[in-house]
């Protein structure tokens, strides 16, 4: 094999009480990737379609980085071109550095026959996140590698679990037409949190868990709480509170900011309520004349997808 095309898909991190822990594989938006071998050894981004804020520089494009990683481990005579296809834009918080961070070591791991675990493909895409954010996470690049929702309970010795998808379980996001950058929106957290809330967060996290394993819907919904990091986040989100609000007052199990923002999530079961939750959401944007993407979408099961190899 020397060329392979795969769908890379978006990712929602965070899950309101899982910050940095939980992340979600989305199903119907994604990046496409193109994985040629070449004869020349090492990385190079041929291409980038779809999004001309990312740089083709190997040491800047997460894609080239997380596959060098993945190089150093290796020794082999040739080398890859990798051409990217964006579907998700670039600080939308929905994982557009993750798709390829996680894209380009899937795609080359199966070019060499795959050699690496899943584990370890985790540990080179986190590179690519670490440029990306400034901080090493795992949470969009974990479920696209391992499909579904994860749990991230280590990133030092990956260990990473897969979680129960409850049926008709669905998310509809809104993207606000606005850019905001992974680097920035950490730099405002307050690295200091109360026991209490510390106490609240782990509680809701358990309860969620909880509920995903055993199909308990109205568990999910009083659990899908951020009590430390979304009062601090949300500011950086035109009208966050009242589109949160109009997703639940409209039937949403809850609902959040995506990833680092500045879309925001909302969980809902069975898809003609996601959608119209997604109605009642766009409704808030359409007020103020800010322009925005919505998307609606199952849980992706088996994270990213091969489509042709030649
Ligand atoms: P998102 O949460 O949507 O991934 P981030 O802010 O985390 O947004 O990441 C986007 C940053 O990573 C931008 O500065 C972008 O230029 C950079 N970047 C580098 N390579 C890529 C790539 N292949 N795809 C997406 N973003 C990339």
């Amino acid at each position: 094999m020397n060329e392979i095309k795969i769908f890379s898909p978006a990712s929602v991190a965070n899950i309101s009480c899982g910050f940095d822990v939980l992340g979600v594989c989305l199903n119907n938006i994604g990046d496409e990737m193109v994985i040629r071998k070449t004869k020349k050894k090492g990385v190079v981004i041929s291409k980038v379609h779809g999004d001309r804020d990312i740089p083709l520089d190997n040491k800047k494009n997460v894609a080239a980085i997380s596959a060098s990683s993945l190089l150093n481990k290796i020794s082999i005579n040739h080398g890859f071109e990798i051409e990217i296809f964006k579907g998700i834009k670039s600080g939308s918080g929905i994982g557009s550095s993750a798709a390829s961070s996680a894209g380009s070591v899937f795609g080359i791991n199966k070019l060499i026959e795959k050699p690496f675990s899943k584990n370890e493909l985790i540990k080179f895409a986190m590179e690519g996140e670490k440029k990306a954010s400034g901080t090493a996470h795992a949470d969009n690049v974990a479920p696209l590698i391992c499909g579904g929702i994860t749990l991230i309970r280590s990133t030092t010795e990956i260990d990473v679990i897969n979680l129960p998808i409850p049926d008709k379980l669905f998310l509809t996001i809104i993207h606000p037409k606005i850019k905001l950058k992974t680097s920035d929106s950490r730099s405002i957290l307050k690295h200091k949190v109360s026991l209490k809330k510390t106490i609240d967060q782990m509680a809701n996290l358990g309860g969620f868990i909880s509920g995903l394993y055993t199909n308990d819907f109205n568990l999910i919904k009083r659990s899908l709480k951020d009590v430390i990091v979304e009062p601090t986040r949300s500011i950086l989100i035109p009208e966050f509170y009242k589109i949160k609000k109009s997703a639940i007052d409209n039937g949403a199990l809850g609902s959040g900011i995506a990833g680092s923002g500045p879309s925001i999530y909302a969980m809902v079961k069975g898809e003609k309520k996601a959608r119209k939750v997604g109605e009642a959401m766009s409704e808030i944007l359409i007020k103020i004349g800010l322009e925005f993407n919505l998307h609606v979408s199952e849980i992706n099961r088996n994270g990213i997808k091969v489509l042709s190899k030649k």
